[in-house]
């Protein structure tokens, strides 16, 4: 009764086309989830997003939730959740995307999602970490802990433009640091972000989690950027 009441006063509107979609369900309507094109990497043990980091570090499998088209769908929403204050947007994704890894064989054994950590002067101007948002998400419908207690970042990172590749890899790297390793011994954790570009991020943190003994590490994100 108190929800027809609250639907009434305040309808729920699909969070990018701003329709009203029904008072259940997701809150990106059905029509505009038509719109996202899924990549179904999930499914694959090989895909362009493992292929990415081929020769750069070890994952057990990496997948992207779609493809990143310029002025798609889905470039309107991770822009709207990284700068105009819609976090909702990354929890919804992550839910819809966290249906289908539920029941792909391959992301069976995770035991923590952990977000890829922002620079705590961005998150305290954004609000949030987008990132974060997306890993909330699919911890609600995989049924699994997201956490960013584990994995942090760290203030410094010194400016890169005179350094070598290696240097700056180093350097990238040593910009995060794992909270409590003793708590991740031996776990499967599913590393999450937005979008994937280079990749440079998603491999320095990556690096510094399978450096705890046992860690196997995968990887998800929203989109790949081509
Ligand atoms: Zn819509």
């Amino acid at each position: 009764m108190l929800q027809k009441l609250l639907d009434l006063v305040y309808p729920r509107l699909c969070l990018a086309c701003t329709q009203r979609v029904p008072a259940k369900g997701s809150s990106i309507c059905i029509s505009c989830q038509g719109q996202i094109n899924p990549t179904n990497y999930h499914l694959l043990d090989d895909n362009p997003v493992l292929e990415r980091f081929w020769g750069r570090i070890q994952l057990q499998h990496a997948t992207t939730y779609c493809t990143f088209t310029k002025e798609g769908l889905i470039q309107q929403l991770i822009h709207a959740l990284k700068y105009r204050h819609q976090p909702q947007i990354g929890i919804e994704l992550g839910k819809l995307y966290g249906h289908e890894l539920k029941n792909a064989p391959l992301y069976q054994n995770i035991d923590y999602i952990i977000p890829v950590p922002l620079h705590p002067k961005k998150q305290h101007k954004r609000g949030y970490n987008q990132a974060a948002k997306f890993a909330e998400g699919l911890a609600e419908t995989m049924g699994i802990k997201w956490s960013d207690d584990f994995f942090v970042r760290q203030e410094n990172t010194t400016t890169q433009t005179k350094k070598s590749r290696m240097d700056r890899f180093e350097n990238v790297k040593s910009a995060f640091r794992v909270v409590a390793p003793e708590k991740l011994i031996n776990k499967h954790l599913l590393l999450v972000d937005d979008v994937i570009t280079t990749g440079a991020t998603l491999e320095a943190c990556a690096s510094n989690l399978i450096e705890v003994e046992g860690v196997k590490v995968s990887l998800a994100a929203i989109a790949l950027a081509s």
